[in-house]
Order: structure tokens, then C-alpha cells, then sequence
């Protein structure tokens, strides 16, 4: 819909019923709070709905469907694919709703639909607890744990998604339902994975968990001596216990006091290591990786949540990705996947990383009586490859693709079948059935027929609802 479309009567009507603010694009401020993470997301909605409570969100959502207006729901805006924003219709963005209460007594926090990882980690770390959180500060909460999350913590805590206890949900018909394993059982098990499909939710409950020290090792190897470097990785990772965690990542050496000055700008092999232990348990149990030949490393004890900032990238880069989960990282898959690092555009933000699961991720969590396992196949895979594709100029926006398809292609001899929804862009109602198996697939679009029958909430990684 034209802006113009939106009779102004109309809109002061919504802004009266706001406790948040009603943005247009003749307002002030309406081009940053359009703006996402990811730089070629270029989109005008007609109106953004700075929303600050559950009643927000369901008076905007009643809006949408009054006028006709497509909706996109904005936690963190950090999908690849920016399903954050919409062009002609409303964004419920939620970054407002971003309080995170902590329980440490019954170790979990009570978090806001639109906070980042990086406030949780902020809110847990004073009382040295922490739970799994994705691999950068800035992302949203709410869709990073809505399809799974993962990150450095999940082979001793699980995914994200496995530490959610309750939640609150606008639904699309505007009401509110409280869900957990004992109310609306369907529900809760569909926002095990499901995404941003069956509603917007306004309050996340999360368990955590002690983590009293924290320690990581990043050790850098030239490009040439990456296979070697990859594959005592990967022996190690698949016996490590669950407190270690990390993964090999080929980058563009960053300006840091521990890389080498001729490894700036240049292609470098990168071993990180986490450990929810101190640096002496890590450099004990790492001592094979340690011990390799290497040209940079940095080897601390540090809080958790600082490490979660050390590598958030800035806004407002060009960004594409995929990802592939493995049934295997043999021999030949890891020359393939290290001589793909030397086809990466370079110097760019690129990464190109493959990590290894297991753990408490592969266990999965103890599933409450009465539901199924939830509906993420994905998870026992050992390995994961994910090209992340991160550059500044549009002129290099054909190079940087084709590099990430190309990753994918290749690694394909080894793959599982199966990817997480969060680390790919579109591509295509295949990989989003794939991603869930047809079984659970079915399941969820069943679910989605009950809460959202006309797919109000379809820009995502969309589950069509169930023909009745
Ligand atoms: P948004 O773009 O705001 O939303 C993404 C989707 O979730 C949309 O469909 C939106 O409608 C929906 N959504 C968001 N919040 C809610 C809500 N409260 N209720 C209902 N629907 C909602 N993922 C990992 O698992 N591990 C990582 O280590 C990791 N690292 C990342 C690093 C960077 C730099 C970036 C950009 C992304 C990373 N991701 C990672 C991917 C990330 O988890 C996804 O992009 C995720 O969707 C981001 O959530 P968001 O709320 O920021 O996104």
C-alpha cells in the first residue's frame, strides 16, 4: 500500500492506542527505523509500530488486518534475509520490548520479545549465570531462539530453543496466549524451531545455567597450513568434552596486537576454542591444538559476554549466506572445504566456518511428557559449514554469491539433508520443509492452521498452513 493510501484519521487512531510510537515516512527517524542489519535490505513500509507492550503489538496487528497491510515483525533485524521489513506494509518492530529480568534462585530470565543477546548476556553475567546465545551481541533474541539458536555454549546447555520454558504470544487474531509445556502444548512445541510463524511473542522465559569462568584460544595458521590445522580440529572436537566448544573460521586477518602484521588483510586460518572452564582446563584439554605450529594466537579467561561482543561485525554491511549441515567432515571434506577458504573474496567481513556439534545439542533436552521430540533434524549432525558472505561494495555483490553457492555445491558429497533456517537467506520452500523433515513439517503446518489460518505472519521462513 502508497503511504498516502493510509487515511490520517486512521493512523492518529493507532497512535492514540500506542503506548509505543507510530512511524510513517514523512517522520523523522523513519529511515533508521527502517534500516537492518544486513545493508542490501533497501525496504519502505507504510508504517512502523514501535511497539512497548503486548497490547501494542495486538492493537497493531488488528490494524494490519483492518487496513489490509502486510506485516513483518522486527526483533533484532538481523535475518540474512530481512524478513524484518516490509515494503508497503507495517512493521511491529519490538526493539523497545527489550527488558530482561533475571531469577537466580530458580535460574531463568523473564526476557523481552525485542531484546538482543547482548542485553541478556549484560542482565545474566553479574550473577554469573549465562545460557546459550548466538555468536554476536546485536542479534535478536527472538528470532535466533524462535528457529533453534545455537552458539558457543550449546554443546554443555543445548540450543537456545531448548531452554525455553514459557513464552507469551500475540496471536494473529490479536489475542494473547501464555504457553509452556502445560498450556497450549501445540504451540509451545512449534516455537521449539518454528520461527516467527504462529505469533509475535512478547516475553521469552529462558532457563539459565552457572557458568562462574569462561575461557577461549583463537590460534592462527596460514591458509596452507589450514588441512592439517582443520583435521587435528576436528579429532579433537569429536572427543572434546561438552564444556569446549568453537570452531574453525578462514577470515581476512583482522588489525589486532595478535596477528601477525604480514597476516593482516590477507587470508588466515583461524582455531577457536571455547571452554565454559577456566584457561588452565582449556589449555589442558586443547594442548594438541596448542601445541601445532601457529603464527598468532590470543589465550584468555574473560567473561562470557564480552567474548559475545568481540566478534560482532558493524551494521550496514552487505551480507549472504548459507549453510549445510554434514553427516561427516572426512579427510576429503576437509581439503574441499579448506581449498574453498582460497576461492573466498578477499579482503572482505567473509567468513568461511565449520563447526562441530554433538554435545548437548546432539542429546537434545529432556522433552516434557506429553510432547515430541521437537522439530529440528538438524541438530545430530556432527558438523556444520556455514560460508558467511559479508563485503561493502554492490560491485562485488556477484563474486561474494557465487562464492557461498559455490560452498554449498561442494560440501553437498557430505551433507545431511538438512540446514538451520537462521543461517540461510530464501532458498526456496524445499530447504524450509528439508530443515524440519516432512514429518514435523506437516505437524507445525497442522499447528499453523490453528493460530494463524491466514498465514498473517508469512514473511519468514514460512509454514503454509493446513488445508481444513
Ligand atoms: P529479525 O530479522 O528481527 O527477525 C527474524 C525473524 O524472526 C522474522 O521472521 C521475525 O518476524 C521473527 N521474529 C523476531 N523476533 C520475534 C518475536 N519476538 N516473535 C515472533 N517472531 C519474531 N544465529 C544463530 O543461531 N547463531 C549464531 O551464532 C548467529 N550469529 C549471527 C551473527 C550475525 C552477525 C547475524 C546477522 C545473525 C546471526 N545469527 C545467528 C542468525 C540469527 O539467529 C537470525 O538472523 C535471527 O533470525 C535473528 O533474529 P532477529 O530477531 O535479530 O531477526
Amino acid at each position: 500500500m502508497a503511504p498516502q493510501d493510509l487515511a490520517e484519521a486512521a493512523l492518529s487512531g493507532l497512535r492514540q492506542r500506542l503506548t509505543g510510537e507510530v512511524i510513517v515516512p514523512d517522520n523523522t527517524g523513519y529511515d533508521e527505523a527502517r534500516t537492518i542489519f544486513n545493508g542490501m535490505i533497501d525496504r519502505r513500509p507504510a508504517v512502523i509500530a514501535q511497539c512497548e507492550s503486548g497490547a501494542d503489538v495486538a492493537h497493531a496487528i488488528r490494524f494490519s488486518r483492518d487496513h489490509d497491510l502486510d506485516i513483518a515483525v522486527r526483533g533484532g533485524g538481523h535475518s540474512v534475509a530481512g524478513m524484518a521489513v516490509n515494503d508497503g506494509g507495517l512493521v511491529i518492530d519490538l526493539r523497545r520490548m527489550h527488558g530482561v529480568s533475571v531469577d537466580p534462585e530458580a535460574q531463568t530470565a523473564d526476557i523481552g520479545g525485542g531484546a538482543t543477546i547482548g542485553q541478556l548476556d549484560r542482565a545474566t553475567q553479574p550473577y554469573a549465570l549465562a545460557t546459550t546465545g548466538g555468536r554476536a551481541s546485536t542479534t535478536g533474541l527472538g528470532g535466533f531462539t524462535l528457529s533453534g539458536g545455537s552458539g558457543w555454549l550449546e554443546r554443555r546447555f543445548g540450543l537456545a530453543c531448548d531452554n525455553l520454558i514459557a513464552a507469551d504470544v500475540v496471536t494473529a487474531d490479536g489475542g494473547s496466549v501464555h504457553t509452556s509445556a502445560d498450556e497450549y502444548p501445540d504451540l509451545f512445541w512449534a516455537l521449539h524451531g518454528g520461527g516467527g510463524n504462529f505469533g509475535v511473542v512478547t516475553s521469552f522465559t529462558l532457563r539459565v545455567y552457572p557458568l562462574p569462568v569462561f575461557s577461549m584460544a583463537l590460534l592462527l595458521f596460514l591458509p596452507e597450513d589450514g588441512p592439517e590445522a582443520a583435521r587435528a580440529f576436528r579429532d579433537f572436537a569429536q572427543s572434546a568434552p561438552d564444556s569446549i566448544g568453537g570452531g574453525l573460521i578462514y577470515l581476512t586477518g583482522p588489525p589486532e596486537p595478535f596477528v601477525p602484521e604480514d597476516l593482516v588483510g590477507r587470508l588466515v586460518c583461524g582455531v577457536l576454542i571455547t571452554c565454559t572452564g577456566s584457561e588452565a582446563e582449556l589449555r589442558q584439554l586443547a594442548a594438541p591444538l596448542i601445541g601445532l605450529p601457529h603464527e598468532g594466537e590470543v589465550i584468555a579467561e574473560l567473561p562470557y559476554a564480552d567474548l559475545q561482543c568481540m566478534l560482532d561485525d558493524p551494521p550496514g554491511l552487505r551480507n549472504y549466506w548459507s549453510a549445510e549441515y554434514l553427516s561427516g567432515f572426512p579427510d576429503e571434506a576437509v581439503d574441499t572445504y579448506c581449498a574453498l577458504a582460497q576461492t573466498m573474496p578477499v579482503p572482505t567481513a567473509s567468513q568461511h566456518i565449520m563447526f562441530p556439534l554433538g554435545g548437548a545439542v546432539a542429546r537434545g533436552p529432556d522433552i516434557p511428557d506429553g510432547l515430541d521430540e521437537y522439530p529440528l533434524p538438524w541438530r545430530t549432525s556432527p558438523w556444520a559449514v556455514h560460508p558467511f558472505g559479508v563485503w561493502e561494495s554492490p560491485s562485488d555483490d556477484d563474486p561474494a554469491r557465487r562464492w557461498v553457492r559455490d560452498v554449498r555445491t561442494r560440501m553437498q558429497p557430505w551433507s545431511a539433508g538438512s540446514t538451520y533456517l537462521n543461517f540461510i537467506g530464501h532458498e526456496g520452500q524445499e530447504r524450509v520443509v528439508a530443515s524440519f523433515g516432512e514429518r514435523n513439517y506437516r505437524r507445525l503446518a497442522a499447528i499453523k492452521a490453528v493460530y494463524d489460518p491466514e498465514n498473517v505472519f508469512r514473511l519468514n521462513h514460512n509454514i503454509q498452513p493446513a488445508a481444513s
